[in-house]
């Protein structure tokens, strides 16, 4: 049986998350350009460092929502290319219940836990 096969719940709910993360992204490019829209009516000082921190906090929203895409399209792109479920570290395969927690994971616990470790130090 193909890999396709096996992990077409997989696909799909990685193609819902897909969708949902860009609709996510979509709305806050909206937000922010309505809000540039109505910018400048004020010109108190007040204002402009609300503004800024509003901006920074969409910047990290959207890039967080901008990562996890990529890492959804790239779990997409191994489930066509059979790599997917497949531990990138170690090469053993990832447990099912894995993938069903963090459809998008690359490494098998032990070998996500050792780059933890690694990234500590
Ligand atoms: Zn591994």
């Amino acid at each position: 049986m193909p890999s396709t096969t096996i992990f077409a719940a997989q696909r799909e709910r990685l193609e819902a998350e897909r969708d949902a993360l860009l609709a996510e992204i979509a709305a806050l490019e909206r937000e922010r350009a309505s809000r540039e829209e109505s910018a400048g009516i004020g010109n108190v000082v007040a204002e402009e460092m609300m503004e800024t921190l509003v901006r920074e906090r969409d910047l990290a929203l959207r890039s967080n929502a901008r990562d996890l895409l990529e890492q959804v399209n790239a779990a997409l792109r191994r489930i066509d290319e059979g790599t997917y479920g497949i531990c990138a570290d170690c090469g053993e395969p990832i447990p099912l219940e894995r993938l069903e927690a963090l459809p998008y994971a690359t490494l098998c616990v032990r070998c996500q836990a050792a780059r933890e470790r690694a990234r500590r130090w």
